[in-house]
């Protein structure tokens, strides 16, 4: 399955940041709130309606918070636009510019395939029995950031999402979000080793003795679609070693004061690829967009040089 297409513009998802929580950089939560628990008047929706579908108790609470999750999301969304239609209105009242950056109307222009920018970067999603039912949601929601970051960029990186095997659980979390097969990204069942030649491929793995130091527009990236809190360590680095690829960690150490091989979110590894694919500066992208709790801080060359010595 091959799916191209154009991007229902209306369909991106807003552009919060990604909220980051413990130790391991871990996204909790891209874009999207967890469903509120309002457990009364479920409850009582619940306690009330008879057995229906052979559906158990629980399992119909479980729809019911969902559909309340559903409309309380949509009201927000409401009010979301109308602030930005306020917020506009009244930066068109003071004078001020409505905006930074490009245009909605010259990002809808923007077509993946006409991108300036020359590298490829996939996300391998052939890890959908590794991760428990929450990680499979939680990767989702970062394929759904990843995309998003993308589509918003000025020059976006040439995309793609492979093994996404139909009926799996990732097909299936990325099905609740409508819209997905609109998206301006290259998506296929394929391995990234059916699409990509062999030569061409560099396996992005925290485990890696190579160190990305700069960006092959002949080659292409592999992100691991993998969300498990570092529980299945090192698996990257073997199924790539397996398959005889070339593997590369980012040079995390080399520029900002953090662990060599910090295991970082698909996300992540994502935004700091955009934004050098851009030309920003390995350090200068790294502390954009990795969290200052972790210690992310510019390495200071004058200590490096004392310790040498
Ligand atoms: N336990 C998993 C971790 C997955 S993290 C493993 O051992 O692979 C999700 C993906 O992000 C990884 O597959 C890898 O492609 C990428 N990644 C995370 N941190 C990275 C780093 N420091 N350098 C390069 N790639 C990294």
């Amino acid at each position: 399955m091959m799916m191209y297409g154009s991007v229902e513009r209306d369909n991106l998802p807003a552009t919060e940041k990604p909220k980051v929580s413990d130790d391991s950089i871990e996204i909790v939560d891209v874009g999207a709130e967890k469903p509120e628990i309002t457990a009364d008047p479920i409850e009582n929706a619940v306690s009330e309606a008879a057995p229906a579908n052979g559906l158990s108790k629980r399992q119909r609470k479980k729809l019911l918070k969902l559909a309340d999750w559903e409309e309380k999301k949509k009201v927000k969304r409401l009010k979301e636009r109308e602030k930005y239609k306020q917020k506009r209105l009244d930066a068109i009242a003071n004078g001020l510019p409505t905006r930074i950056g490009p245009s909605r109307k010259a990002l809808k222009k923007n077509r993946m395939d006409d991108s300036k920018n020359p590298f490829t970067v996939a996300v391998d999603l052939d890890f959908d029995d590794l991760m428990i039912d929450k990680d499979i949601c939680k990767c989702a929601k970062q394929l759904l950031w990843v995309y998003t970051i993308n589509r918003k960029s000025a020059m976006p990186l040439h995309l793609h999402y492979t093994g996404l095997k139909t009926g799996g659980r990732i097909f299936n979390a990325l099905q609740r979000n409508d819209g997905y097969t609109n998206w301006d990204i290259k998506i296929t069942e394929d391995s990234y080793l059916n699409v990509f030649k062999t030569e061409q491929i560099v396996y992005l793995t925290s485990d890696s003795d190579n160190v990305l130091t700069e960006l092959d527009s002949n080659a292409v990236y592999i992100i691991g679609g993998l969300v498990d809190h570092n529980h299945h360590k090192g698996i990257s680095l073997r199924r790539a070693e397996e398959r005889g690829l070339r593997t590369a960690r980012l040079p995390l150490s080399e520029h900002i004061s953090i662990k060599t091989r910090t295991v970082l979110t698909i996300v992540h590894v994502f935004d700091i690829l955009l934004k050098v694919s851009q030309g920003q500066s390995w350090q200068d992208a790294l502390i954009e967009v990795l969290p200052s709790r972790k210690g992310a801080k510019p390495l200071d060359r004058s200590d490096e040089s004392v310790e040498e010595r």
